[in-house]
């Protein structure tokens, strides 16, 4: 294919052809006027995040839909340049039908604010939609079946980088069953897109584990060195000691 290249004149189109090139011609179509007042209007982000939520919402593709309160779907700026990506839904999260909710949620706060980011200006979702009873791990077919609304929340946020926050979540996103700790401090890529995914822990385990704070702060400031975070303020490692 000769490709989309200058444009050629009758005789070097003529002259490719004799040696069996084919010859890109963009294809115009014209509308009337009346076929375009009906063409159906292009679907905005707008319409797919609300036919992707809806979807959610009203989703029996596992088990887990059997014992919900609520599904949890994601919350914060559809347009973020961050993607927080944790487990599962706990107790709190499936009453209030929100991620990181209560004290682990509290703690995700602090970190985000250490990096200099509102929780609102970042994207937050999870592996799992539905809360697994008593919070015991995500089965595999569990996963499987949820992956496609993450994977399409992903395509609409575009986000710079994703924040693996925990093992199940780096483990799940990354295909792997490496342990977290020998995850964590490198960028890895995510889908084929290649988008930089760093990992850290999850803030239930540093509430359980506050002396691994600080390499939780190391693995923001690797965040943070990949994608800058959108605000100018100084990074307040204090705020995460604090709690
Ligand atoms: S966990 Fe995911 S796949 Fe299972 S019912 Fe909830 S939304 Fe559907």
């Amino acid at each position: 294919m000769a490709g989309a290249g200058p444009q050629l004149s009758g005789r070097q189109k003529v002259a490719l052809e004799a040696m069996a090139i084919d010859v890109w011609t963009p294809r115009i179509e014209f509308m009337t006027p009346q076929a375009q007042a009906q063409a159906p209007a292009p679907a905005t982000a707008a319409d797919e995040w609300g036919a992707l939520e809806r979807e959610a919402l009203a989703c029996t593709n596992c088990v887990l839909h059997q014992t919900r309160t609520r599904v949890v779907f994601g919350v914060g700026d559809r347009q973020a340049r961050w993607l927080v990506i944790g487990e599962a839904p706990g107790a709190d999260e499936d009453r209030q039908g929100e991620p990181f909710v209560g004290r682990a949620g509290q703690l995700l706060n602090e970190m985000l604010r250490a990096a200099g980011l509102d929780r609102e200006q970042v994207y937050i979702a999870n592996i799992l939609k539905c809360r697994p009873p008593e919070n015991r791990d995500p089965k595999p077919e569990e996963s499987a079946r949820c992956e496609g609304y993450l994977q399409r929340q992903i395509a609409l946020v575009q986000p710079g980088l994703v924040l693996a926050v925990g093992r199940i979540a780096a483990q799940n996103l990354l295909r792997e069953d490496t342990p977290l700790s020998n995850l964590r401090g490198r960028v890895h890529r995510y889908g084929p897109a290649g988008i930089p995914l760093v990992v850290t822990y999850h803030p239930a385990y540093l509430l359980r584990s506050p002396g691994q704070k600080r390499k939780a702060w190391e693995d923001l400031c690797l965040a943070m060195a990949t994608v800058p975070p959108l605000r100018s303020t100084a990074p307040a490692q204090a705020a995460i000691d604090e709690r």
